[in-house]
């Protein structure tokens, strides 16, 4: 076939554009052939751009030549469309495009490039074989759903670059080849040439780059940041990802929450949802104590505390341990389980707890033994009492009561808070079974779902079972609760020691954390200590923030979020790989590049490297 070429033809509009205001109009347009109606002495071509697409209409009346290449043009085609402009006829508008009011007549048709039959048509929605659309990602990036991805995710990024900037916040960029940053990952290693033996570390996150910014006097830095972490395969997350980085001099944290709320409700509002700040806010403990977990979904009722209602004398009755709290929470609109269906969630709860020491009290079948009805009712009215309940306990609901079976303690080293997070967990499987009957709890719905909450106080350590080792539970830059420091706890009681951390969490989901620094050097020396690790072994990986600390560092805190979660969940995507241009599998490759891939013989010489086994 032989192809058109361009010339010094210039398009006139895009394929979104066209409204029955420019009937009559001569326009040109470009792009590609989305599909393709063949009616004889008719060809009709929908062509596509970013914008939208236009039907045009190559009439053999008009133009013999244009309707010829037509016949020859074929779906993913890009072409170029000299023509009119025609208001469509009574009962032949299409009112599910936006263009579908009109059509453009073409006059002239240029064939400027031909297209191999695709693995997968772009005009059709997703198909479900995700390796071919990462494979053939240039195709699948051009389906309307991920244009659209994209444009969302440009005006998000956009509208917080523009509060920040408008905030005082400067931004400034940090190196990609630099020393390891411990956020809890392995690194990616970048083997140097010049220096044999030498390897740079990409970021897990500009960290300790922003802290320096701080000691330099920067005031406010932030960073659309890209960040790299080797870590074990989880579903749902990305080698390199992208966040929101920010840092300031002299904050409260309460400075860079307002900071927070502010960019993103500035975010959501590209999105048409209102926000409203300031976001709730509640301490590690009382998010373990009301929800079983650090990160609570606010969507959904609180735990509720019937450890008063079960007496002594009831739980002796019922083999109960005396102890340890009872508690129970509601799955509303659960969809009006039967009797039989109940009871079988009952021996489903009892069996997911297995040897574990906890037992599920079935309420139901409590009201109808005489003895037992007044607490069943008791029990009712005090989880009826939860705020989100706002008909109280009804026959749709499910109602969960979860008690220690006797002899709990022992098993389980009297650790009540291992009872909460057991019990949340349970309160979100459950939640999730239900959620697709109600699409409730998804990530996305209307505004008044998305349930900000800042979650504070985070404790300072994580005791490590397997290595018997207290773990910094943030990063080991995050400053312990000052009156922890002054009450010595953070010498002798390494467990009760608060951190000046916090994350922000958006449904169940954590958006983001940050904390208040160490700007004291001697404070930071004595974290690193009690981290294990020896003054030498300091000094060797973070001696130069050490120094840096010894010249005059301003108190500064921070926080980084999630820029990729952030579009998901605008996006309506079920998947982070949907908002993220060129993404990797779970197994961390990108099926498109095919990397990672070899490297030749010649490039591990210059690197000095050897493959272990390869000869
Ligand atoms: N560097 C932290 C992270 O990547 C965020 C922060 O503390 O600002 O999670």
């Amino acid at each position: 076939m032989t192809l058109d070429f361009l010339g010094n033809l210039q398009r006139t509009h895009r394929c979104g554009e066209l409204r029955v205001g420019q009937d009559g109009q001569d326009v040109v347009l470009m792009g590609w052939v989305n599909r393709r109606r063949d009616h004889g002495n008719l060809i009709f071509l929908d062509l596509r751009d970013r914008t939208g697409i236009t039907q045009v209409v190559l009439d053999i009346e008009v133009s013999n030549d244009a309707h010829e290449k037509a016949e020859a043009a074929r779906s993913e085609y890009v072409v170029a469309v000299k023509g009119r402009v025609r208001k469509r006829g009574e009962g032949l508008e299409n009112p599910n495009m936006p263009t579908g009011a009109i059509e453009v007549v073409a006059k002239e048709l240029l064939l400027l490039n031909e297209a191999k039959t695709p693995p997968f048509s772009p005009a059709e929605d997703a198909i479900a074989n995700e390796e071919v659309r990462l494979k053939y990602r240039y195709l699948d990036l051009r389906r309307e759903q991920m244009q659209k991805n994209f444009l969302t995710r440009h005006k998000v990024t956009r509208a917080i670059r523009e509060y920040l900037s408008e905030n005082g916040f400067l931004e400034i960029e940090t190196p990609f080849m630099t020393r390891s940053t411990p956020e809890g990952a392995r690194d990616y290693l970048v083997p140097s040439r010049v220096h044999p033996g030498n390897f740079y570390a990409l970021p897990q996150s500009p960290q300790i780059f922003k802290q320096i910014l701080m000691i330099s006097g920067f005031d406010r830095y932030f960073q659309v940041a890209r960040c790299f972490r080797d870590e074990d395969l989880r579903a749902d997350r990305q080698p390199e990802f992208t966040q929101i980085d920010l840092e300031m001099t002299f904050p409260q944290q309460a400075t860079v929450f307002r900071v927070v709320e502010g960019f993103l409700t500035a975010a959501f509002a590209t999105a048409g949802i209102e926000l409203t700040a300031p976001f709730i806010q509640m301490s590690y403990d009382e998010a373990i104590r009301r929800y079983g977990i650090d990160k609570p979904d606010m969507r959904l009722p609180a735990l509720t505390d019937l450890t008063e209602e079960l007496t002594p004398a009831l739980r002796e009755q019922l083999k109960i341990e005396q102890k340890l709290p009872v508690l129970g929470f509601v799955i509303p609109n659960a969809g009006g389980l039967s009797g039989t269906q109940r009871r079988a969630l009952v021996d489903e709860i009892r069996k997911a707890f297995g040897e574990c020491g906890l037992d599920s009290l079935d309420v139901a079948r409590l009201k109808t033994n005489e003895t037992f009805a007044p607490l069943a009712n008791a029990i009712e009215a005090k989880l009826a009492a939860e705020p989100t309940l706002e008909e109280g306990v009804t026959a749709d609901d499910l109602v969960v009561v979860i008690t220690p079976k006797l002899g709990t303690p022992e098993k389980w080293n009297y650790d009540p808070q291992w009872i909460y997070k057991r019990v949340g967990a349970l309160r979100l499987q459950l939640a999730q079974k239900f959620a697709d009957k109600h699409g409730r709890f998804t990530q996305t719905g209307t505004a008044d779902d998305y349930r900000f909450l800042w979650v504070t106080d985070f404790p300072m350590y994580e005791w490590d079972e397997e290595t018997k080792v207290w773990n910094a539970a943030h990063h080991p830059f995050t400053s312990p609760h000052e009156d922890d420091i002054k009450s010595g706890a953070l010498f002798n009681d390494k467990g009760a020691v608060r951190a000046l951390a916090y994350d922000i969490v958006l449904n169940g989901t954590e958006l983001g954390s940050g904390s208040i620094r160490i700007h004291r050097q001697d404070v930071q020396a004595e974290i690193f200590r009690s981290l294990g690790m020896s003054d030498e072994e300091a000094k060797e990986r973070f001696g130069f923030f050490l120094d840096a600390l010894e010249y005059g560092t301003p108190p500064h805190g921070g926080i980084a979020l999630g820029l990729d979660r952030i579009v998901m969940i605008l996006a309506g995507a079920q998947s982070l790989r949907e908002v993220i241009a060129f993404p990797k599998t779970a197994k961390a490759i990108d099926l498109m590049v095919d990397a990672p891939s070899h490297a030749t013989e010649q490039q591990l010489k210059e690197l000095h490297l050897k493959i272990a086994g390869r000869s």
